[in-house]
């Protein structure tokens, strides 16, 4: 079962402009729920742009995007928003942390804004989420005490906040030392495997990118590698 299917998607940039640019051509890809999957390719391949038209932040120029079987082209903006805040969880490199926030507050942050206002419901599952990635100890201090591998556990914890279905992390581990990293990763894994959520890592730590169950390669906007689910 797809939880994304792209078809035929094309990205232009500053289309109608002069100096219109395609960047992604073409793409056919499909994820299955539950992979836990790597994104590669050379720098200034489409990655970025790929992983905001799949988590509904960019919209492709043609083709079309389907997530959990649903085409996104029939949504319109409130909708997109909707489905973008239930179902799916965003991890970047710079985590996005609002950093004079606690750890505690940052993740609750999601759940508040779904929910209109916090509640003792909603900081007892953050600090459940931070008990998960292991950050009980310093669920009160705030994001811009922590360290790097800190910090991105508590993206990870609020980009699962809502219990989405695909999780798309931009180089979650790119900041970060060896040890670091992998600490993350493992997170991530074990998360994945506990709770059946969708993955897709852009990376460019090939030894991490083979540890996935699918390598998804882009080259100048085109899937080289990885296209469909393997078997
Ligand atoms: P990657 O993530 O693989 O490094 P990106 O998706 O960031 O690749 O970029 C792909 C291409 O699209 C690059 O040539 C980049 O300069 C261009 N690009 C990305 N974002 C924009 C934008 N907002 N406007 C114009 N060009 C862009
Ligand atoms: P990444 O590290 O993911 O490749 P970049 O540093 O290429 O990211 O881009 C960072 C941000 O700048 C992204 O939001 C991207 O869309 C935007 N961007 C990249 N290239 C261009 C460009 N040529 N024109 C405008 N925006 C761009």
């Amino acid at each position: 079962e797809a939880i994304v299917r792209l078809e035929q998607v094309c990205k232009a940039y500053n289309v109608g402009e002069p100096n219109e640019t395609e960047v992604l051509h073409a793409i056919d890809l499909e994820l299955e729920a539950g992979g836990f999957l790597a994104l590669v390719g050379p720098s200034g391949s489409g990655k970025s742009t790929l992983l905001n038209i799949i988590g509904l932040l960019d919209r492709p120029t043609s083709g079309s995007l389907s997530i959990a079987g649903e085409p996104t082209s029939r949504l319109d903006d409130a909708e997109i928003t909707h489905l973008r805040g239930h179902e799916i969880g965003f991890v970047f490199q710079s985590h996005m942390l609002i950093s004079a926030f606690t750890a505690c507050e940052n993740v609750m942050m999601p759940m508040v804004v779904a929910n209109g206002r916090a509640s003792a419901a909603i900081e007892q599952r953050a600090l459940d989420l931070l008990d998960r990635v292991g950050l009980t100890p310093v669920a009160n201090n705030r994001a811009l005490n922590m360290s790097g591998g800190q910090q991105q556990r508590v993206a990870i914890a609020r980009a699962l906040a809502m219990r989405p279905r695909l999780i798309l992390a931009d180089e979650p581990t790119g900041n970060l030392d060896t040890q670091s990293a992998e600490g993350v990763f493992q997170l991530m894994r074990d998360e994945n495997l506990a709770s059946g959520t969708t993955f897709l890592i852009v990376t460019h730590n090939m030894a991490l990118a083979t540890r996935c169950d699918r390598i998804i390669e882009v080259v100048d906007g085109r899937i080289t590698q990885g296209q469909r689910p393997q078997g």
